[in-house]
């Protein structure tokens, strides 16, 4: 292929399911679900509570493994995987963001940020800059030297934005980012990520309840019978 572009999907799911061990019994969150995510593609996924988003989330990100079935992340096979090259995989492919920010309170925003950069190798000067870097392009850099404590909402989540995309992972995965923020945050904070993934050719999955929020994104999928299917 000459094209230039990526024709391998980000990330591919496979048959997977899922049961949890209930009681006596078991429930079964997924089953037979499969998902493709290309390249540089935004995907909203849009299901009513309790039906497996965030389950299906921790699958993709590789902190959960399926009961059943193959995830590839750019081609690597990871359910193949043990744990230590899961976790290495999981640092250098995955960024995560929370409906709750998680961000450490006894460290600035440039740390935060700065923080997996280091742990994967960076010396501090480099995490710093690009961490600035991140922060400019997310309008915040102005909040750089504040603990979270003393960030809005919003500025929080953009920071926590920033500290997942600090790697440049492959994939973005989002767990309602913007479920705790009123609606005119939430727009400007689905902007910037939206903006972010699309500058840096990142893949993104990202679960929410706003529906003009999935609208704008390249597709909508949901979960129905245990199955992933569009929206
Ligand atoms: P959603 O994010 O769409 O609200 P979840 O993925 O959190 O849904 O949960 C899907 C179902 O799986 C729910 O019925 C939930 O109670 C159950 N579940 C999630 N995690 C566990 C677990 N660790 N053990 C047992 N049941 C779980
Ligand atoms: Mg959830």
């Amino acid at each position: 292929m000459s094209s230039g572009i990526d024709m391998q999907p980000a990330m591919q799911l496979i048959g997977i399911e899922k049961t949890y061990g209930q009681g006596d019994g078991t429930l079964t969150v997924l089953k037979d679900a499969n998902l493709d995510l290309a390249a540089g593609e935004m995907v909203a996924l849009v299901a009513p509570s309790g039906t497996g988003k965030s389950t299906l989330l921790h699958i993709a990100g590789l902190l959960e493994k399926p009961t059943h079935g193959e995830v590839y992340v750019g081609g690597a096979a990871c359910h193949k995987l043990n744990d230590k090259a899961l976790t290495r995989m999981r640092r250098t492919e995955i960024g995560i963001v929370y409906q709750f920010h998680h961000l450490l309170h006894e460290f600035t925003a440039v740390e935060n940020i700065a923080m997996p950069m280091m742990i994967r190798g960076l010396t501090k000067a480099e995490a710093t800059k690009r961490a600035l870097v991140l922060l400019q392009y997310l309008h915040i850099d102005h909040r750089g030297s504040h603990r979270p404590t003393e960030l809005s909402g919003g500025e929080q989540q953009r920071v926590a934005i920033a500290r997942a995309v600090a790697n440049s992972p492959r994939i973005l995965l989002a767990d309602e980012p913007t479920g705790n923020l009123d609606p005119k945050t939430s727009d400007y904070v689905f902007d910037a990520l939206s903006q972010l993934v699309k500058a840096s050719g990142l893949s993104a999955l990202v679960a929410t309840h706003n529906l003009d929020l999935a609208s704008r994104m390249d597709r909508m999928i949901t979960i129905r019978d245990q199955q992933i299917t569009d929206h």
